[in-house]
């Protein structure tokens, strides 16, 4: 029975990075009909942010990610789901494997290690723990506590052992314990275990099968091994995730990089959709046999493959990302596509958001549908949609200008704008989906107007504005009678 989990630190809101880990669990799980564990590991006190579990649960909810069990759906075999209430359990492992002389008390000071970090740069050494404190006497012991001294517990390890594991992503990956760092930390003096420490035993306890996370912890996944090791207990699969790249800079996408947006949040505000965004991440790191890309959610559950999982870099591409929200947009029923829009209206979280808020139109939401009409195969993002709402509607909320028309001949100009009123009308009250621009035809025919003097005046009645090359479009969004009632204001 396959188990895995994914396991966020509330340091932060959900990055696309977290995201993609959360989203290959998911697949994964769902694919072998297993068991998602939703674990937070929250043991880092100083970092965790104010709000950063419950944004990121909801941010994952929003993609379409959800679990079996977690701090809200406990199944009590397994509980609690915080690491921050789980410190009695991994003591009583630390204890453990003091007892059995694997692990051993530092006393080590802040100070003392930082020097000793020094002197081994200056020595061109990569800085290591020199296991100073390992197989010290009791009476060594008991004088450093008699200074006040609290120890943080070591693991030791082997020298020249190796730790070694077959990745499902990255196949066989092997360590040498002389190359890590020395014996490292399982629990800090103030009583905290590591994350390397933590981890292990949850996913120990929570029977986890398989781990899959970011390839930037490969390196703390030999340290895990050794813990398992020493504790004598069986260590899951291991699959490194490749990390998303920026294809400029061929690097890690960074929170620097600016121009990419990097929180699920952002994109949710900028109007991409859930299931675009999980079917782009999906991607990200993996591909399905064949050159097909839009899959919907339970389609990826199907076709999910791990040993499909790339080794190398996934690039973000910003290009493909728009091209698929907008594949998903113009799959979206107009009322859908409406109640979206609006939910980020209401949400206020971006200019436009607000602008469209402040409009204050009779009936937003039929204004919204008819733009979203308009525009559903243009857009790549729901946002420029709204940006239409609010240019469109500034025009029907504007004072007209009408001096501007004193630039043609004013019968010209009258008998342009009262052909018009005749064919609309002629149209009755309700047309499904009137042709304005032959229409503008047929007046120029009948009134002999050509040219700018024929568009010109009917921009100006319907706009405010002389040049609009949207009116086909903007005729649209007004009833007949609004039409009516501006051809009427620009002839008087
Ligand atoms: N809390 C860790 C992180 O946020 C989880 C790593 C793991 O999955 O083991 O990166």
């Amino acid at each position: 029975n396959v188990r895995v989990r994914y396991a966020p630190s509330p340091t932060g809101f959900l990055h696309i990075g977290n995201a993609q880990s959360a989203l290959f669990n998911y697949l994964f799980a769902r694919h072998y009909h297993g068991t998602m564990v939703l674990r937070i590991e929250d043991t880092d006190l100083k970092r965790n942010v104010p709000h950063g579990e419950d944004s990121q649960i909801d941010n994952l909810h929003w993609l379409g990610i959800d679990w079996d069990e977690g701090p809200d759906k406990p199944n009590p075999k397994y509980a609690p789901y915080h690491q921050s209430e789980r410190q009695a359990l991994y003591h009583r492992y630390v204890v453990k494997l003091l007892d059995e002389g694997l692990a051993y008390k530092d006393y080590a000071t802040e100070d003392e290690l930082t020097e000793m970090r020094d002197q081994q740069r200056a020595a061109g050494e990569a800085p290591h723990y020199d296991g100073r404190w390992y197989g010290r006497s009791v009476e060594d012991q008991e004088a450093a506590e008699a200074k006040g001294l609290k120890p943080s517990i070591r693991l030791h390890m082997p020298p020249d052992h190796v730790y070694e594991w077959d990745d499902i992503i990255k196949g066989h990956v092997a360590f040498n314990s002389d190359n890590m760092g020395g014996d490292f930390i399982i629990e800090k003096s103030n009583g905290m275990p590591t994350y390397n420490f933590a981890v292990v035993i949850d996913d120990y306890l929570m029977d986890i099968t398989d781990v899959l996370r970011g390839d930037d912890h490969i390196a703390n996944t030999p340290k895990q091994v050794a813990v398992y090791e020493a504790l004598g207990i069986k260590m899951p699969n291991f699959g490194h995730i490749t990390l998303i790249y920026n294809p400029k800079t061929r690097k890690k996408l960074s929170k620097r990089d600016k121009k990419t947006l990097q929180f699920i949040s952002q994109y949710k505000n900028q109007g991409y959709l859930s299931e675009a965004i999980f079917n782009f991440i999906a991607f990200l790191g993996w591909s399905p046999v064949g050159e097909d890309e839009i899959f919907t959610r339970q389609e990826l559950i199907e076709r999910y493959d791990p040993s499909r999982m790339s080794k190398s870099p996934a690039y973000f591409d910003q290009q493909k990302l728009d091209w698929i929200n907008a594949e998903y947009i113009k799959k979206l029923s107009l009322d859908d596509m409406t109640d979206r829009i609006l939910e980020l209206v209401d949400e206020g979280q971006t200019d436009v958001a607000k602008q469209v808020q402040a409009l204050n139109l009779p009936d937003l939401r039929e204004f919204v549908y008819q733009v979203s009409k308009i525009y559903q195969t243009e857009v790549h993002m729901l946002t420029e949609v709204m940006d239409k709402v609010v240019f469109y509607a500034n025009i029907l909320q504007s004072d007209i200008d009408y001096s501007q028309l004193s630039e043609f001949d004013h019968d010209d100009v009258v008998s342009v704008l009262k052909s018009f009123e005749k064919h609309v009308k002629d149209l009755g009250a309700d047309v499904a989906d009137p042709d304005f621009k032959g229409m503008i035809k047929a007046v120029g025919a009948d009134t002999g107007v050509k040219g700018r003097a024929l568009y010109f005046p009917l921009n100006v009645a319907f706009t405010g504005n002389s040049s609009a090359p949207e009116i086909n479009e903007i005729l649209r969004l007004y009833s007949i009678s609004t039409i009516v009632d501006l051809l009427d204001k620009a002839i008087a």
